[in-house]
């Protein structure tokens, strides 16, 4: 049977690969976005579309009387630096935004299916030595990082004092597709840009910190089977979350390598100054989601950064014509 399908920030990178997944599944998709960074045309044809703050009262209407079977949030400022620079209007959209869809859904009386989009790259900082499983200390390094707690923290405690159905699900680096090249994030929506300028791609201090790359098809397929997934009754912080990453940490030299490869030029790098308080290493332990989701990856990285370039340099076609 079609479900009622609520993603916010379905008009950004990974919102809208969600939305598009459950509509091509037959489920009715509503999506709520701001537009402060996704765009419209990237909301699928045929859903409905309510451009509204998560913060704002109208938000909460549409969460309280959607009647939605799953809400996806994914609405979030993600720009780590701008949290830096601006930790309470981070807040006000991560925090504060994130709480009005949670009373808004709690006031609604359905029992949906929350799903949250928290961070495995933000969350666990320096203190455990990659690949982090989810039960890891803690030691979120910005205000971005430290919002991403919090909700989890709310969301253990709706679930256990409210009923609320809710999972975090914690992604590592994703990229592909649609992500945006003129952010701080997204070093291969980044380079893809560069490549196709034929300029040389900026490496931060000695290029060998490491990420866990995870292609956003792979991700979409998470947040597909989390929808569905049997889940633990409600507990502490990590009971109902998990990690989704591919347990792989990759150096930013080895990924303007492959990167290159696929594009099927050589990468030329330079070298800019270290920045200050970046994290060395990070990668995710998968086994969870792999026993309570029945989810890997599936797209190694060579593949996911062909389909990525590839779909950079139709797009850079495209505005030529
Ligand atoms: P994105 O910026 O493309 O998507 C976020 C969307 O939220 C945008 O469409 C934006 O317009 C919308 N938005 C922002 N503020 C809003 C507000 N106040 N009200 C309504 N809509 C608002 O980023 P993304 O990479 O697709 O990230 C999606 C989610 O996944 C975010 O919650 C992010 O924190 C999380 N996440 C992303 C990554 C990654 O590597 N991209 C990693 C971990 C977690």
């Amino acid at each position: 049977m079609a479900r009622r399908v609520l993603v916010t920030g379905g008009a950004g990178f990974i919102g809208s690969h969600v939305a598009e997944a459950f509509a091509a599944a037959g489920d009715r998709v509503a999506v709520l976005d701001d537009l402060s960074a996704g765009k419209r045309a990237q909301v699928p044809p045929g859903a409905e579309f309510h451009e509204l703050d998560v913060g704002a009262a109208a938000a909460a209407e549409v969460v309280r009387t959607g009647r939605f079977d799953v809400i996806c949030h994914l609405a979030a400022q993600m720009d780590v630096r701008r949290s830096v620079a601006d930790p309470r209007s981070d807040a006000r959209v991560n925090i504060d935004g994130t709480l009005n869809v949670l009373e808004a859904a709690r006031a609604g009386g359905g029992r949906p299916r929350v799903l949250f989009a928290s961070t495995g790259g933000a969350l666990y900082g320096d203190l455990a030595e990659p690949p982090t499983a989810e039960s890891a200390p803690k030691d979120p390094q910005s205000p971005y990082g430290v919002a991403k707690l919090s909700v989890e923290l709310y969301l253990a405690y709706y679930g256990r004092v409210h009923g609320l159905d809710a999972l975090a699900l914690r992604f590592a680096n994703v990229y592909g597709p649609r992500q945006d090249p003129h952010g701080e994030a997204g070093v291969v929506a980044i380079f893809c840009d560069r490549l196709l300028d034929a300029e040389p791609l900026t490496v931060f201090g000695d290029g060998r910190q490491t990420r866990d790359y995870v292609f956003v098809a792979d991700v979409v397929r998470s947040v597909i089977l989390a929808a569905r997934a049997p889940i633990p009754p409600a507990g502490g912080l990590d009971t109902r979350a998990f990690n989704i990453g591919t347990g792989v940490e990759t150096d930013v030299l080895t990924l303007a390598r492959t990167l290159g490869d696929a594009a099927g030029t050589s990468a030329r790098t330079v070298h800019a100054p270290a920045r200050d308080g970046e994290q060395r290493r990070s990668a995710v332990r998968i086994d969870a989601a792999a026993r309570a989701l029945d989810w890997r990856p599936d797209v190694p990285l060579a593949r996911g950064l062909r389909d990525t370039y590839a779909w950079f340099a139709a797009r850079r076609g495209a505005l030529a014509r």
